[in-house]
C-alpha cells in the first residue's frame, strides 16, 4: 500500500508569500504601499486571533495594515459609515470585515456596501458575478488557496471529476466555480446530499468545507484521488482538525492536505495575494 502525498501548506505558501514582498517591495518603491484594512467588531476570540494573524502577515511582508477594533454594540450605520470612509481612502486597496458579525447587523449590506474593487475577500456580489462570468477580479481566498495548492503539486483539474462538499458563498460555491473555470466536472454536496460516499467514491479530486469532523473516510474516497481539507474543526482533546480522517484517506488518496498545515495558511497567503494585486491595479489606473 503507498501513502498519500501530503500537500504542505506551509511551504507553498512561503513560496507565494516571498513573491508577495518581492512585488510589494517594487511597488512601494514606486510610492504606493499596498494597504489593508481590516475591521473586527465585538470580541469573539477565534476571530481576534483570525485578525491578528492577517495583520501580522501584512507587516511581515512589506503590506501596510490598518486594524480598526469596533464594539459589539456598534450600529450598523456607524459600522457602514467606516466601510465608505475606507473605500475613499487611497492608502487603502483591501477592505477586509471579519465574520461573523453581531446579529444586529445585516452582514449582506456590509459586504455589499465595500468598494466592489477593495474587497479582496471576494464576497461583494459583483465580485461572486464576475467569478460566475468567468471574468473574475477577486477569487475568494480560501478556494482560491485551494487551487493554488492543486498547482503547486501538478495535480491535474482539467477534464477530471471534482466533487465539493459544501456549499457556502464563501468556500463551497466559489470553489466549484473555481474548479469549472478550470476544467473539471464539478459536483457540489450537502447536508440534504442522501449518499455523498456515492460521489466522492467516483473523484479524482474531493473538497471537504463543511466544520464536521471524521466526515470524510478512507472508504469514501478512490484510490489515488486528492483529498483536500478546508474544514476546521476541534478534536475532543481541543486540537485542531478538519473535515478529512487523516489517518485512513492517507491510505487510499494519492494527496491529502493535513489540518493544521495544508489551507489554513493559505488563505492568509491568498488575501495578501488580492490585496497586492489590488494595489498594483489601482497604482496602473494612477489611483
Ligand atoms: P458553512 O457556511 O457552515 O457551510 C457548511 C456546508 O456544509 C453547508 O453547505 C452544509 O450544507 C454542508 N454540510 C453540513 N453537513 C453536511 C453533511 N453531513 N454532509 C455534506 N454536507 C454538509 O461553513 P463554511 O463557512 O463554508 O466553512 C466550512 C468549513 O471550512 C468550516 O469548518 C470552517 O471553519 C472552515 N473554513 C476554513 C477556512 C480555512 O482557512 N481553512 C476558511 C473558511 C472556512 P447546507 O448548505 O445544506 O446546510
Amino acid at each position: 500500500m503507498t501513502e498519500a502525498k501530503i500537500i504542505d501548506g506551509i511551504a507553498v505558501s512561503k513560496r507565494l508569500r516571498e513573491e508577495v514582498a518581492t512585488r510589494a517591495a517594487a511597488l512601494t518603491a514606486k510610492g504606493v504601499t499596498p494597504g489593508l484594512a481590516v475591521i473586527l467588531v465585538g470580541d469573539d476570540a477565534a476571530s481576534a486571533v483570525y485578525v491578528r494573524n492577517k495583520v501580522k502577515a501584512c507587516e511581515q511582508h512589506g503590506l501596510f495594515s490598518a486594524l480598526d477594533r469596533l464594539p459589539a454594540t456598534v450600529t450598523e450605520g456607524d459600522l457602514l459609515k467606516r466601510i465608505r470612509q475606507l473605500n475613499e481612502d487611497p492608502k487603502i486597496h483591501g477592505i477586509l470585515v471579519q465574520l461573523p458579525l453581531p446579529r444586529h447587523i445585516d452582514s449582506h449590506k456590509v459586504i455589499e456596501a465595500v468598494a466592489a474593487e477593495k474587497d479582496v475577500d471576494g464576497f461583494h456580489v459583483a465580485n461572486a458575478g464576475a467569478l460566475m462570468t468567468g471574468r473574475p477580479q477577486f477569487r475568494p481566498c480560501t478556494p482560491y488557496g485551494v487551487m493554488k495548492l492543486l498547482e503547486a503539486y501538478d495535480i491535474p483539474v482539467s477534464g477530471k471529476h471534482a466533487v465539493v462538499i459544501g456549499r457556502s458563498n464563501i468556500v463551497g460555491k466559489p470553489m466549484a466555480l473555481l474548479l469549472l473555470e478550470a476544467g473539471a466536472t464539478v459536483t457540489v454536496c450537502h447536508s440534504k446530499t442522501p449518499d455523498l460516499a456515492h460521489h466522492t467514491k467516483a473523484a479524482d479530486i474531493v473538497v471537504a468545507a463543511v466544520g464536521k469532523r471524521n466526515l470524510v473516510t478512507g472508504d469514501m474516497v478512490k484510490p489515488g484521488a486528492a483529498v483536500i481539507d478546508v474544514g476546521m474543526n476541534k478534536t475532543d482533546e481541543g486540537t485542531l482538525c478538519g473535515d478529512v480522517d487523516f489517518e485512513s484517506v492517507r491510505n487510499v488518496a494519492g494527496y491529502v492536505t493535513p489540518v493544521p498545515g495544508g489551507v489554513g495558511p493559505m488563505t492568509i497567503t491568498l488575501l495578501l495575494v488580492n490585496t497586492l494585486e489590488s494595489a498594483e491595479r489601482a497604482a496602473h489606473a494612477g489611483v
